[in-house]
């Protein structure tokens, strides 16, 4: 535990950022995306104290609520435990980007991470669906819904009542959500949804969903408008929960839309502006869920330095041969970097929400952050696997389960393959 605190100490960093950031963005604008309001009114950032204080409570909580037992159960049966949810907005954070008075703790995108990073070093897919509820629906309708919609949303959503997801990937737009299939037809009153989504983190729970349908097909990226749909719609059901590799327990159903009527007051933003509402999510998105390969990480630091220091072979502690020990230097410093980069990235955006020209979201930096840590968990919950021999191979142990959780991460909200794409596009952009 000292040890996990020096490297959180170590890897929160400075505000000096700030001030490198501001000129950064001087010189090359092309990158950034000008949003003004991705906090809620009278937001301050937190200090690296309040955030320490954060990680302290969340580690409490997931001490008494995630175990280890847990952990490994929901993996096994492939269910969510779905107490967590209630138990989750109890604690206060389904709700951290939110704003207060609909129960939000309006703390910002480095908190989110916080929480993010810990509850997933505790069980990556509890912290996955956790992620899907609170940035993928609460973040997306904090930034684009109504007073209304809020208040009818929110605050089910932020005590745990309720249940959140996300519906972008079809089965044959995954990459290129752009040629998503599913329209929204105009009709008195709203509009009426048809089509399939596939992959949806939450969908067989989820109780309200952000859907993204064509409302102009042959409009392509211009025709796309995002809806709130309600489980008890007629018309919306989820075909099956999907059987996966890893983030098992974690729910992904493939959901289907049958004539469903959207009512007008379900409409998320603007008609045929679903593009602006994806793309700009898609960014945060990207940014929050690189905080879960992060607390994989710290579950393979967890698991391989007590089991090496521990684990005699010749007669020394395995941890002292120097094979093993440039092995978990190079874990160490892995997750330090990737550490480094997601909350440098998030305190960026968090420092600038009261600068006069909005809040600044690099894009190449959101889906840099998650690029290389998702990467990164990879090889070190391999390389745990390797440290431990063979108990790292048997199921008992949870190095395994850290492997096939880890694996999700360079493939959800984009590929390894499309960050790159977004990152080389922006390098395009600002030398064309
Ligand atoms: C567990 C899980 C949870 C998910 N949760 C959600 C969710 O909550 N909501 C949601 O909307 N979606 C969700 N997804 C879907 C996810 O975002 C997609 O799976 C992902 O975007 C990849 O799309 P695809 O699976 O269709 O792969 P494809 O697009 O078919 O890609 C196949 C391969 O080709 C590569 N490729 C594709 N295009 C290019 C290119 N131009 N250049 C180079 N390489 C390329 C890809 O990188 C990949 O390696 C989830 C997926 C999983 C597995």
């Amino acid at each position: 535990m000292t040890f996990l605190c020096m490297i959180n100490r170590t890897c929160l960093g400075t505000s000096r950022t700030l001030c490198r950031a501001r000129r950064t963005y001087m010189r090359s604008p092309a990158i950034w995306r000008a949003a003004s309001t991705k906090h809620p009114k009278g937001f301050v950032p937190p200090t690296e104290e309040d955030l320490l204080d954060l990680q302290e409570r969340v580690q409490d909580f997931t001490r008494r609520e995630i175990p280890e037992d847990v952990a490994a159960r929901t993996d096994q049966q492939n269910e969510f435990p779905s107490e967590m949810w209630k138990k989750l907005g109890e604690a206060g954070f389904l709700g951290v980007t939110a704003d207060e008075e609909y129960g939000g703790l309006a703390m910002g995108y480095q908190a989110h991470c916080t929480i993010l990073e810990e509850i997933s070093r505790a069980s990556g897919s509890i912290g996955l669906s956790y992620a899907a509820h609170s940035q993928l629906c609460v973040n997306q309708l904090s930034l684009n819904a109504t007073e209304e919609q809020k208040t009818r949303f929110l605050t089910g959503l932020i005590s745990g009542e309720k249940v959140g997801a996300l519906a972008m990937s079809e089965h044959s737009a995954g990459s290129d959500v752009i040629s998503m299939r599913t329209t929204a037809k105009a009709v008195d009153g709203g509009w009426l949804l048809n089509g399939t989504k596939m992959w949806i983190t939450n969908g067989p729970d989820a109780d309200f969903i952000v859907v993204y349908a064509k409302t102009e097909p042959e409009q392509g990226a211009k025709g796309i408008t995002a809806f709130i749909v309600e489980k008890t719609f007629k018309g919306f059901s989820c075909a099956r929960k999907l059987d996966k590799l890893g983030m098992r327990g974690s729910n992904t159903g493939e959901l289907i839309f049958e004539d469903v009527f959207v009512p007008r007051d379900n409409l998320l933003g603007e008609v045929n502006r679903g593009v602006k509402v994806l793309m700009e999510g898609l960014d945060l998105e990207r940014l929050i869920l690189s905080a879960g390969p992060l607390g994989i990480m710290k579950a393979a630091l967890d698991l391989v330095l007590p089991y090496t220091h521990a684990r005699k072979q010749f007669g020394i502690p395995v941890a002292h041969n120097q094979l093993i020990q440039g092995k978990l230097a190079d874990m160490y410093t892995k997750f330090c970097a990737s550490r480094a980069y997601t909350f440098s990235t998030a305190r960026q955006i968090d420092n600038s929400s009261s600068w006069p020209t909005g809040t600044m979201i690099n894009t190449r930096d959101c889906a840099g952050a998650i690029l290389y840590a998702a990467e990164r968990a990879t090889e070190c919950t391999l390389d745990a696997i390797q440290l431990m021999g063979g108990n790292g191979y048997v199921n008992e142990i949870a190095a395994g389960r850290l492997l096939r959780d880890a694996k999700l991460y360079e493939i959800g909200a984009g590929t390894s393959e499309i960050r790159r794409m977004v990152i080389g596009r922006a390098f395009n952009k600002e030398y064309s």
